[in-house]
């Protein structure tokens, strides 16, 4: 496999050249404790897993001081076992959800509100309409502070569609925050993966999660 720090470096310097508080989350998902130092090593500092077991593992083997970032779906059963073991939550979809996460979490935990933009059947995430008031009824959780929001781009090829998704999201994004909601400041972005990335900076992204064109894929891991 391809040495990360290069990668890492051209990356980095072709996303600030767009805008500089974009920051890159590593999606380790695909890729074992050796590959995920080595990441570490290039500088790389927002770790993001999708499974728990993924994260547990990583988490027992790097002591490092990085970000980890909880970016798949999270089972309401699983929420006891990750929930004080991340940073951030890309996925918050529901209010049983919510209720889980106010129940187990020890401290405020910085969560993404998921968003179903393109609304594709496939594809979890609120509707973009029912956002602001699912927000608004988080007010009653202290233990989850919506630093922003976050959606998946559908799959196509066709660069306007992925545009015109991240442009949703943004302005989604600036409206909750114009609402100034203490539990919500939803200053952050997170949108665009290996395929996306620039155009999701060219729209606004705070947070980048690319996996496959930064650190690739092992056959397990
Ligand atoms: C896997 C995954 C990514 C990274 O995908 P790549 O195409 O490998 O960059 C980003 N976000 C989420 C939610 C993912 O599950």
């Amino acid at each position: 496999m391809k040495p990360i720090k290069p990668v890492f470096e051209q990356m980095n310097n072709e996303i600030q050249n767009i805008r500089k508080e974009v920051q890159v989350i590593a999606v380790t998902k695909q890729v074992g404790v050796e590959r995920t130092k080595e990441a570490i090593d290039a500088g790389i500092r927002h770790l993001g897993e999708n499974r728990p077991e993924g994260l547990a593992a990583k988490r027992a083997a790097i002591a490092d001081d990085v970000q980890w970032h909880f970016i798949g779906t999270l089972q309401t059963r699983k929420v006891k076992e990750v929930i004080n073991q991340i940073d951030f939550l890309h996925s918050l979809d529901r209010l049983s959800l919510a209720k889980e996460i106010q129940k187990r979490a020890n401290q405020p935990i910085k969560c993404f509100v998921q968003v179903n933009v393109s609304q594709e059947e496939s594809k979890s995430g609120l509707a973009p309409e029912e956002t602001l008031e699912f927000i608004k009824s988080l007010e009653a959780f202290d233990k989850i502070r919506v630093v922003g929001l976050m959606t998946m781009a559908p799959n196509t090829a066709d660069e306007e569609t992925i545009r015109k998704v991240f442009k949703g999201l943004k302005a989604l994004q600036l409206e909750v925050a114009a609402e100034n909601w203490e539990h919500a400041p939803c200053t952050e972005c997170s949108m665009g993966m290996s395929n996306d990335y620039l155009i999701a900076a060219q729209e606004g992204a705070t947070f980048v999660r690319i996996g496959t064109a930064l650190v690739g894929t092992e056959s397990e891991g």
